[in-house]
Order: structure tokens, then C-alpha cells, then sequence
């Protein structure tokens, strides 16, 4: 079973996201659990959850993404917005364990000129203070660009972190097509010697999910601008060879292209037709 499905807007909810899940033809999905941009926790409505609960075992959902605000940054200079980026991960996680068993992606941040070690010693320590033995839902850092301080562009300085975490079993790994392909990774050329430096440096065991976009920029760009799948620099075929990977290919993918759920739809159904041709 290929589990694919694309970022949609939480606007109405939880159930109604299942619904339009399935209306795009998705069997998994991505959404913020919050507004993006504000820092105030949805109010979380008990029936809501369950009804997601129920419509993703009726319908075979694999798992959820829930994605945290892009303004987070646990390892920035400002110590108000490190305890800010705490505040909302730790309210975002107790909702996430009314639908146990899904993941948390996030940003792991910029360092804003600290330098790495002190960066992923903060993001560590924040994940070190919000993670609990009883959680349910694992944590992934995802792979980034590259783009000025951010850390997470590396597979090792993922490894830095992952290192200093206690319970990190209950950390994992987001990849992201277009941020690796931006970030030197050479996904288009050679997706088995990636993923090999991968296993070595951090381990395949701790991959979770990957974002499936095409990138409007070269490899080695490090500038993280998404493009639909087909319209950018990597092309369907380097998308195709991810969800088709026997390595990967029971993970969830999420789309986060720059189109509408309609357009989404139609990139799950091209891709639902090609992987099953590969
Ligand atoms: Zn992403």
C-alpha cells in the first residue's frame, strides 16, 4: 500500500481534513495543528479527533504529519523565542496524543551565528524538556536546505542533535525531496548513495516520512523553493524512484507543492498511476 497525501489547511478541523483526504484521493496527510503564523493552540474538540480516528482506520490511513509553525526556532540567540518555540511543541505534542501513533515534523532552526554545537545543544535540550516516556507520537526533525544558519541541512548535523537527545527513540527523520536536492544531495544522480550516507550517518531505521516536492532551483542551490511535481529541476522520475525505493516505499509522502487540494489530487493520482507501472 502506497500511503500518499499532500499538506491541507486544518481550517475546519480535524474530520473534515480526513474527508478531504479522501476526496484527493490521499491516504495520508500533513496540516499545522495551529495557525502557522500565531502562536495559539487550536482548541481541540475531543469528537473531532475521534472522528478522524475512525475515518482513518475505516479507510486504511497510514500515518499523519502534524507540522509545526515555521516561526519556530528552539535554537535562536533570543531566549523568548527559544521558550516560545518550547511553549508550542509541548502543546502541539499533548494534542498529538489524542490521535496516538502519527508524527510531529519540524524546522530544527537557525542558529543565528552561534555555530552548530551550540544550536543543536539548545534544540536538544528543548526536545530533552518536552518529550515524554508516555508519548506516543514521534518527533521528526526534517531535512533542510541549507539556506544561512539553518541546521539540519547535513545528515550529520541531524546526528548531532539526534546524539544528544535522552529518550530518542521517540526521534526521527522527515526527509524532504527538495530540500536535499537544494542542500547538494545528489537525489536526481544517484538516490542509492544518498540514501547510503544516510544509513551511515544517522540510520534508515529512524526515517519516518519524506516530502515529496520538486525544487525550482539547481542541486546545491540551498534555497528551498517548492515546485510541483514535474515543473521543477528534479522531474517526476527522482520523485517516482522515492516512492518506489524498497527501502522507503512504506513510508507516508506528503506533497507540499504550491498548488490547491485539487491540484494535489491530480498530482497523487499521476504518481498513484506511475508507481504502480514501476
Ligand atoms: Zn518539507
Amino acid at each position: 500500500m502506497l500511503y500518499i497525501g499532500a499538506h491541507l489547511s486544518s481550517a475546519g478541523g480535524f474530520a473534515k481534513m480526513g474527508k478531504t483526504a479522501l476526496a484527493i484521493g490521499a491516504n495520508t496527510f500533513q496540516c499545522f495543528v495551529r495557525n502557522p503564523r500565531g502562536s495559539r493552540a487550536k482548541a481541540m474538540d475531543p469528537v473531532d479527533l475521534e472522528r478522524l480516528r475512525v475515518l482513518m482506520a475505516e479507510n486504511g490511513f497510514g500515518p499523519i504529519v502534524a507540522h509545526a509553525p515555521y516561526i519556530m526556532n528552539p535554537c535562536s540567540k533570543d531566549d523568548g523565542i527559544r521558550r516560545l518555540a518550547e511553549k508550542m511543541m509541548r502543546e502541539d505534542l499533548a494534542l498529538m496524543e489524542h490521535l496516538p501513533g502519527n508524527y510531529y515534523n519540524f524546522h530544527p532552526g537557525s542558529h543565528v551565528g552561534q555555530g552548530l554545537e551550540t544550536g543543536s545543544r539548545l534544540i536538544a535540550d528543548m526536545l530533552n524538556r518536552v518529550i515524554t516516556p508516555e508519548q506516543q507520537t514521534v518527533v521528526l526533525l526534517e531535512t533542510m536546505a541549507g539556506k544561512g544558519s539553518e541546521i539540519g541541512g547535513r545528515f550529520e548535523e541531524l546526528r548531532q542533535i539526534i546524539d544528544q537527545v535522552e529518550r530518542s527513540e521517540k526521534v526521527g527523520i522527515c526527509m524532504d525531496t527538495c530540500h536535499m536536492s537544494d542542500g547538494g544531495y545528489d537525489i536526481l544522480g544517484n538516490l542509492d548513495a544518498v540514501l547510503e550516507a544516510f544509513d551511515r550517518v544517522v540510520g534508515l531505521d529512524r526515517l519516518h516520512a519524506v516530502h515529496i516536492n520538486d525544487s525550482m532551483n539547481p542541486p546545491g542551490s540551498r534555497k528551498d523553493r517548492h515546485a510541483r511535481i514535474g515543473e521543477g529541476t528534479l522531474g517526476t522520475e527522482t520523485i517516482l524512484h522515492f516512492l518506489t525505493h524498497p527501502a522507503l516505499r512504506h513510508l507516508p509522502f506528503v506533497l507540499e507543492t504550491p498548488t490547491d487540494d485539487a491540484g494535489h489530487g491530480e498530482e497523487i493520482a499521476l504518481l498513484r498511476q506511475l508507481a504502480e507501472k514501476a
